[in-house]
């Protein structure tokens, strides 16, 4: 399997698979693979001729510098991982300065206002950072499909948006979540979490499945009212939002129309370890 460092060797690479008609899958990663990654990867196998697999801890998209710090970085585990897989996966792992010179900062976005709900009130900067180095991904590889989870749904909007705005010949594909045996979203931080928290943290994805099951009947604001009791009763777990929102622009719902679609986003606290999940509702 191919491991790219350098930029320019991945621009060479993609220039003979154009050349020889080859359609590229992407998809862009922090590295810590989970199955939930792999899921990706296998979709994007099976959909293109070849596929770059990217693996870069993104610091701009990071509000928090011990969340930075902690992120797990295993790239010979990663590599052994997509290796079971594939051996033909290019990956691409290039150390900082490749992505940002010597000037570790974001570019500014506009994502019509995708970027001002959840987690952009959260997380500061976090979606500039996001499309900071998508963008530049998607330069170097110029896929033709990006592979994107539905896990971080807010985020796969965004990268949506940034190809229409940008008028990028990428398809972007929304990829469903993949979960623990518990419910638990697949997720590099879960590796933080005690066995305990990890089994505390399934009721997250419970707690959506009875909105879901819920959503017909009760409004909106039952709903939070229930998800936040829920909650504070809940030892170990601290919730930060729950939002029901459009599933296309994500505005928070006030009253449900016909034909739209909605779903439910929770993001909390199992000590210092952010989680965030979500479920289409209709
Ligand atoms: P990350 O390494 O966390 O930046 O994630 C890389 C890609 O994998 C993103 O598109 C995520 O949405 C996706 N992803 C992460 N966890 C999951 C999961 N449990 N199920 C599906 N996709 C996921």
């Amino acid at each position: 399997m191919q491991i790219l460092k350098e930029k320019e060797a991945l621009k060479k690479q993609v220039k003979a698979l154009k050349k020889a008609r080859q359609s590229i899958g992407f998809v862009p990663t922090m590295g810590a693979l989970h199955e939930g990654h792999l899921s990706l990867i296998k979709l994007a196998l099976s959909t293109c001729d070849k596929v770059v697999v990217s693996i870069f801890v993104n610091p701009t998209q990071f509000d928090n510098q011990d969340d930075l710090q902690k992120y797990p970085r295993i790239l010979e585990k990663d590599v052994e991982q997509i290796e079971q897989i594939s051996g033909e996966v290019i990956v691409f792992s290039p150390p900082s300065s490749e992505m940002y010179g010597d000037r570790i900062s974001s570019e500014k976005f506009s994502f019509d206002g995708l970027e001002y709900q959840m987690e952009g009130k959260y997380r500061e900067g976090h979606f500039n950072g996001v499309g900071t180095i998508v963008k530049r991904l998607f330069e170097i590889v110029e896929p033709d499909k990006a592979f994107f989870g539905e896990k971080d749904y807010q985020q796969l909007q965004i990268i949506k948006k940034l190809v229409e705005k940008q008028g990028l010949n990428v398809e972007v594909v929304g990829c469903p979540i993949y979960r623990e045996p518990n419910g638990l979203a697949r997720s590099s931080r879960n590796e933080r979490l005690s066995p305990e928290a990890r089994q505390t943290a399934a009721i997250i994805y419970q707690i959506l499945q009875q909105v879901k099951e819920e959503f017909g009947t009760k409004s909106a604001k039952e709903m939070s009212k229930w998800v936040t009791e829920k909650f504070e009763s809940q030892p170990g777990l601290v919730l930060e939002y729950f939002e029901i929102a459009n599933a296309e622009d994500l505005v928070s719902i006030q009253e449900k129309e016909i034909n739209k679609k909605y779903r439910a986003f929770i993001a909390a606290y199992a000590g210092d370890i952010r989680l965030i999940d979500n479920i289409a509702l209709n």
